[in-house]
């Protein structure tokens, strides 16, 4: 391994590889990835792909929309197949506070030109029969969402990074973040140091310990999240939006010819990562009660992820005050997927002194300090 380097990043997740082949655009050379495991190993694998354009803060909206020039022609731009499948992203409002939300989050998203449909339980039923629609209030639905393989994507991005000159390693850990002073100077890894005037945290859901190892305090927390597979599934007809019960904290979409099922989600931190077949009691309930037909799926496996959640559900983007050189790409907060190719482009800029395509001031660190998080009216539905 080199003894220096431009700027390092810590983590080979979409985050660090977004990043890498962004500044491999920019022509940028000694770029060094440090990744612990493998590529890709982290929540990135078992993200469930979901890429949409509804949100409901502007910043999520611009993220969004940035994303999506790259994975609408992501075959173009990068060499590789993306099989992005834009089967619609619907969501189901139970109550009439969440109806009245969504109906304000569709009239912000209709500001951007996101074309998003409001639907009453009749459209519903008419479209989906097999959704169970009595308790609803109604529903949003936008065409152009839907999900791809977070593999795929990766793979795109590490092969441009790598064309682009970024040295990857695998299987090499950053155990401690050197610093002179308010400045950072490389890092200690178990093969050795790298001394580089820039570092950069990209370790999603341990964020929080790379944070540490330079001194600081980077409010990023992992919450595991449990997702579910069933056997083939022929009794619902094909396609199938990746559907959302607000209420009850449930989704589900195609899986090859089986379904995706979301299961519960923990709500206090951890790094544990087991499947936990209680888990499976509360996601068939969830899944009957909304589509009865479910109750013919038979649950095959499943997995166990962690979202790297911040205080306000929003990412934590920029340097960090007072530690010059130590750049943040964290706290994604169940979005991390969909929105890294914009997080890559602007965390790019900013290391690189341009100014962001995006402004991203209200995503700095300092906002918890001083009292500013974002606010939601709902809390971000995280998928
Ligand atoms: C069940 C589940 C479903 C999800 N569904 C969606 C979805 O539908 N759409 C969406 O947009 N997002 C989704 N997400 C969130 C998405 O997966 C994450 O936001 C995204 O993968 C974050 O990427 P990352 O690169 O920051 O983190 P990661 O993929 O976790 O990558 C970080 C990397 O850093 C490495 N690392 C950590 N510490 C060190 C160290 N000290 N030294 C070296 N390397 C280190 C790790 O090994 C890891 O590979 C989902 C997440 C889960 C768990």
């Amino acid at each position: 391994m080199e003894k220096t380097a431009d700027i390092i990043i810590i983590g080979g997740g979409i985050i660090g590889t977004s990043l890498a082949y962004h500044l491999a655009q920019k022509k940028v050379k000694g770029v060094v990835l440090l990744e612990k495991g493998m590529l890709g190993e982290g929540s990135t694998a078992k993200c469930a792909g979901g890429i949409r354009a509804q949100f409901s803060t502007e910043i999520n909206i611009r993220f969004s929309l940035e994303s999506l020039k790259t994975w609408n022609h992501f075959s173009e731009i990068m060499g590789t197949e993306l099989d992005f499948k834009k089967v619609g992203y619907l969501f189901l409002a139970a109550t009439e506070e969440e109806w009245t939300i969504f109906r304000n989050n569709s009239d912000l998203q209709k500001k951007f030109g996101i074309p998003v449909d409001l639907l009453s339980p009749q459209e519903i039923q008419y479209r989906w029969p097999f959704l169970r629609v009595d308790d609803l209030q109604g529903g949003t639905f936008c065409q152009g969402d839907g999900y791809a393989g977070p593999h795929e994507a990766l793979s795109g991005f590490v092969r441009g990074a790598r064309r682009g000159g970024v040295r990857i390693y695998e299987g090499t850990e950053v155990l401690q973040i050197l610093r002179k002073g308010n400045k950072v100077s490389g890092v200690r890894t178990g093969r050795g140091e790298i001394f580089s005037p820039i570092v950069v945290n990209a370790a999603g859901p341990y964020a929080g310990e790379v944070g540490k190892m330079a001194g600081v305090e980077v409010p990023v927390q992992p919450f595991r999240r449990q997702l579910f597979f069933t056997r083939p599934f022929p009794y619902i007809p094909d396609p199938l939006p990746l559907t959302i019960d607000f209420s009850r904290g449930w989704y589900f979409r195609r899986e090859g010819k089986g379904l995706l099922i979301s299961g519960p989600k923990d709500d206090f931190p951890s790094f544990n990562l087991n499947v936990d077949y209680q888990a499976m009691v509360e996601v068939a309930r969830n899944s009957m009660y909304r589509v009865p037909i479910m109750e013919k799926a038979e649950i095959d496996r499943g997995w166990a992820g962690s979202y790297e959640i911040s205080p306000d559900n929003h990412a934590i983007l920029g340097e960090f005050p007072g530690l010059r050189g130590f750049f943040l790409a964290n706290g994604f907060s169940g979005h991390g997927f969909q929105h890294s190719p914009a997080v890559g482009k602007v965390m790019a800029e900013l290391i690189l002194g341009e100014q962001p395509s995006i402004d991203i001031s209200c995503l700095s660190v300092e906002r918890f300090s001083k009292g500013e998080p974002i606010r939601e009216a709902l809390t971000a539905f995280k998928e």
